[in-house]
C-alpha cells in the first residue's frame, strides 16, 4: 500500500503546489502573524525577476509599509575573514537574549562567483538560525550590486512588519556594498583586525568615516595588547574627524566574537545611539533622506529600463554604437539621437 501512495504521488504536482502564489491579502496575514515560511515566499517574490512576481511583490510591500520601520537597523561590514558572520552570530545571541527579536540580512552582489561567501554556507550561525525569534536570510544572488540592495531594502520592510525590531545586514568589504548598506541602514558598524591599518585591511578612508561603531575583532589570546593599540589608534583618528550630522561621537571599541568577549557592550552601544538619534530627530530625518534617496533610484531603474526595452531605440542602438566607435559621431550625438527617439516615438 506504501509503495502504491509513493508510485501516485506526483513530484510535479508537489512542486507546482510549492511554488503557487498565495493572495496580497494570505502574505499580508502571513507576515503580520509572524510565519517565517510566508515571510520567506514574500521575499522570494522580492527577489523575483518575473514581472507578475514583481506586480505581487509591490501590493504586498505596499500593504506592509504602515507595519515598518519599528526596527534599528544595523549594517555590519569589514574586510573578508575579519569575523563578521561569527560576529553576527554572537551579537545576535546577545539581541535575543534582551528580548528582542533578530533578522540576519545579507548584501553580497558577489555571492554566486564565491559560492555564497556570507551566509551561505548553512554551518554558520548555526546557534541563531536555530532560535525561534532569529530570521536569517542569505543575499539575493545573481543581481548586481543596485538589484541586491534594492531588494534588501525592500525585505527589511517586510522583516519588520512580521516582528523584526533589531535589523542587521551584513556585507562584504569591496567598496561600493558598504555605501548602499549604509543608504539603508541607522547604524553603521565597521569590524577591523588588531594591528594592521585600514589601508592595509583594504578598508577605504571614506568607509571608516561612516562608522558609529568600530570594534576591533580577534581581541584574544596574543592580540590582546595589539587590539587595544590598535583601539587607541582609531579612537585619535575618529577624534581628529569632523563632527557628524548625528551629532554621534563614533565608538571605538574592541571584542572577541569567538569568544564572545565585548559583544555586550557593543549592544550598550548601539541601543545609546539609538536613544540619541531618535531623541534629536536625526533618526528620523535620515530615514527620510534615504526613503528620497530609493525613490530617485527606483526611478532611474524604470527610467533606463524603459529607455533600452523600447524597440525604436533598440533597433537604432547597435548602429549608433558603431558610430560611436567609429568616430562618426560623439558620444553625446550618440545619446541624443537615441534619446529622440525615446521621446518621440
Ligand atoms: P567573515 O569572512 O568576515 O564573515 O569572517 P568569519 O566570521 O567567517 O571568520 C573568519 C575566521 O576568523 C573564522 O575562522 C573564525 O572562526 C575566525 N574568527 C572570527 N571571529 C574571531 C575572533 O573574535 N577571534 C578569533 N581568534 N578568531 C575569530
Amino acid at each position: 500500500m506504501k509503495s502504491e501512495e509513493k508510485s501516485n504521488f506526483n513530484p510535479d504536482l508537489f512542486r507546482h503546489r510549492k511554488a503557487s502564489l498565495l493572495s496580497v491579502e494570505k502574505y499580508v496575514e502571513g507576515i503580520t502573524q509572524g510565519d517565517r515560511t510566508i515571510l520567506g515566499r514574500a521575499i522570494t517574490l522580492i527577489e523575483s525577476e518575473r514581472v507578475d512576481h514583481q506586480q505581487l511583490a509591490q501590493q504586498v510591500i505596499e500593504r506592509c509599509m504602515p507595519l515598518s520601520g519599528k526596527s534599528i537597523r544595523i549594517g555590519i561590514t569589514g574586510s573578508p575573514g575579519v569575523g563578521k558572520s561569527t560576529f553576527v552570530e554572537a551579537l545576535g545571541q546577545v539581541v535575543i537574549q534582551d528580548d528582542h527579536r533578530v533578522a540576519v540580512l545579507a548584501i553580497d552582489p558577489t555571492s554566486t562567483i564565491s559560492k555564497g561567501s556570507i551566509l551561505g554556507d548553512k554551518t554558520r550561525m548555526e546557534q541563531l538560525s536555530n532560535h525561534p525569534r532569529a530570521y536569517i536570510r542569505p543575499s539575493a544572488s545573481g543581481q548586481s550590486l543596485g538589484g541586491v540592495a534594492r531588494k534588501t531594502r525592500e525585505t527589511i520592510l517586510l522583516c519588520e512588519a512580521a516582528g523584526y525590531d533589531v535589523i542587521l545586514i551584513e556585507t562584504v568589504g569591496v567598496g561600493q556594498s558598504e555605501i548602499a548598506v549604509h543608504s539603508m541602514t541607522d547604524l553603521f558598524l565597521l569590524l577591523l583586525l588588531p594591528g594592521a591599518g585600514d589601508e592595509l585591511q583594504g578598508i577605504k578612508r571614506g568607509i571608516v568615516e561612516m562608522a558609529d561603531i568600530l570594534a576591533i575583532n580577534k581581541s584574544d589570546g596574543e592580540r590582546v595588547h595589539l587590539a587595544r593599540q590598535t583601539q587607541l589608534a582609531y579612537q585619535q583618528a575618529t577624534h581628529l574627524a569632523l563632527a557628524k550630522d548625528s551629532e554621534w561621537v563614533p565608538v571605538v571599541t574592541t571584542c572577541s566574537a569567538l569568544e564572545k568577549t565585548g559583544i555586550g557592550e557593543i549592544w550598550e552601544s548601539v541601543q545609546n545611539y539609538h536613544q540619541s538619534v531618535q531623541s534629536n530627530g536625526y533618526l528620523p530625518g535620515n530615514r527620510k533622506n534615504q526613503a528620497v534617496f530609493w525613490l530617485k533610484d527606483h526611478i532611474d531603474v524604470y527610467l533606463r529600463n524603459s529607455f533600452y526595452n523600447h524597440p525604436a531605440v533598440a533597433r537604432k542602438k547597435e548602429d549608433v554604437e558603431k558610430d560611436v566607435m567609429l568616430g562618426k559621431c560623439s558620444p553625446f550625438q550618440g545619446a541624443k539621437i537615441l534619446l529622440d527617439i525615446f521621446e518621440k516615438e
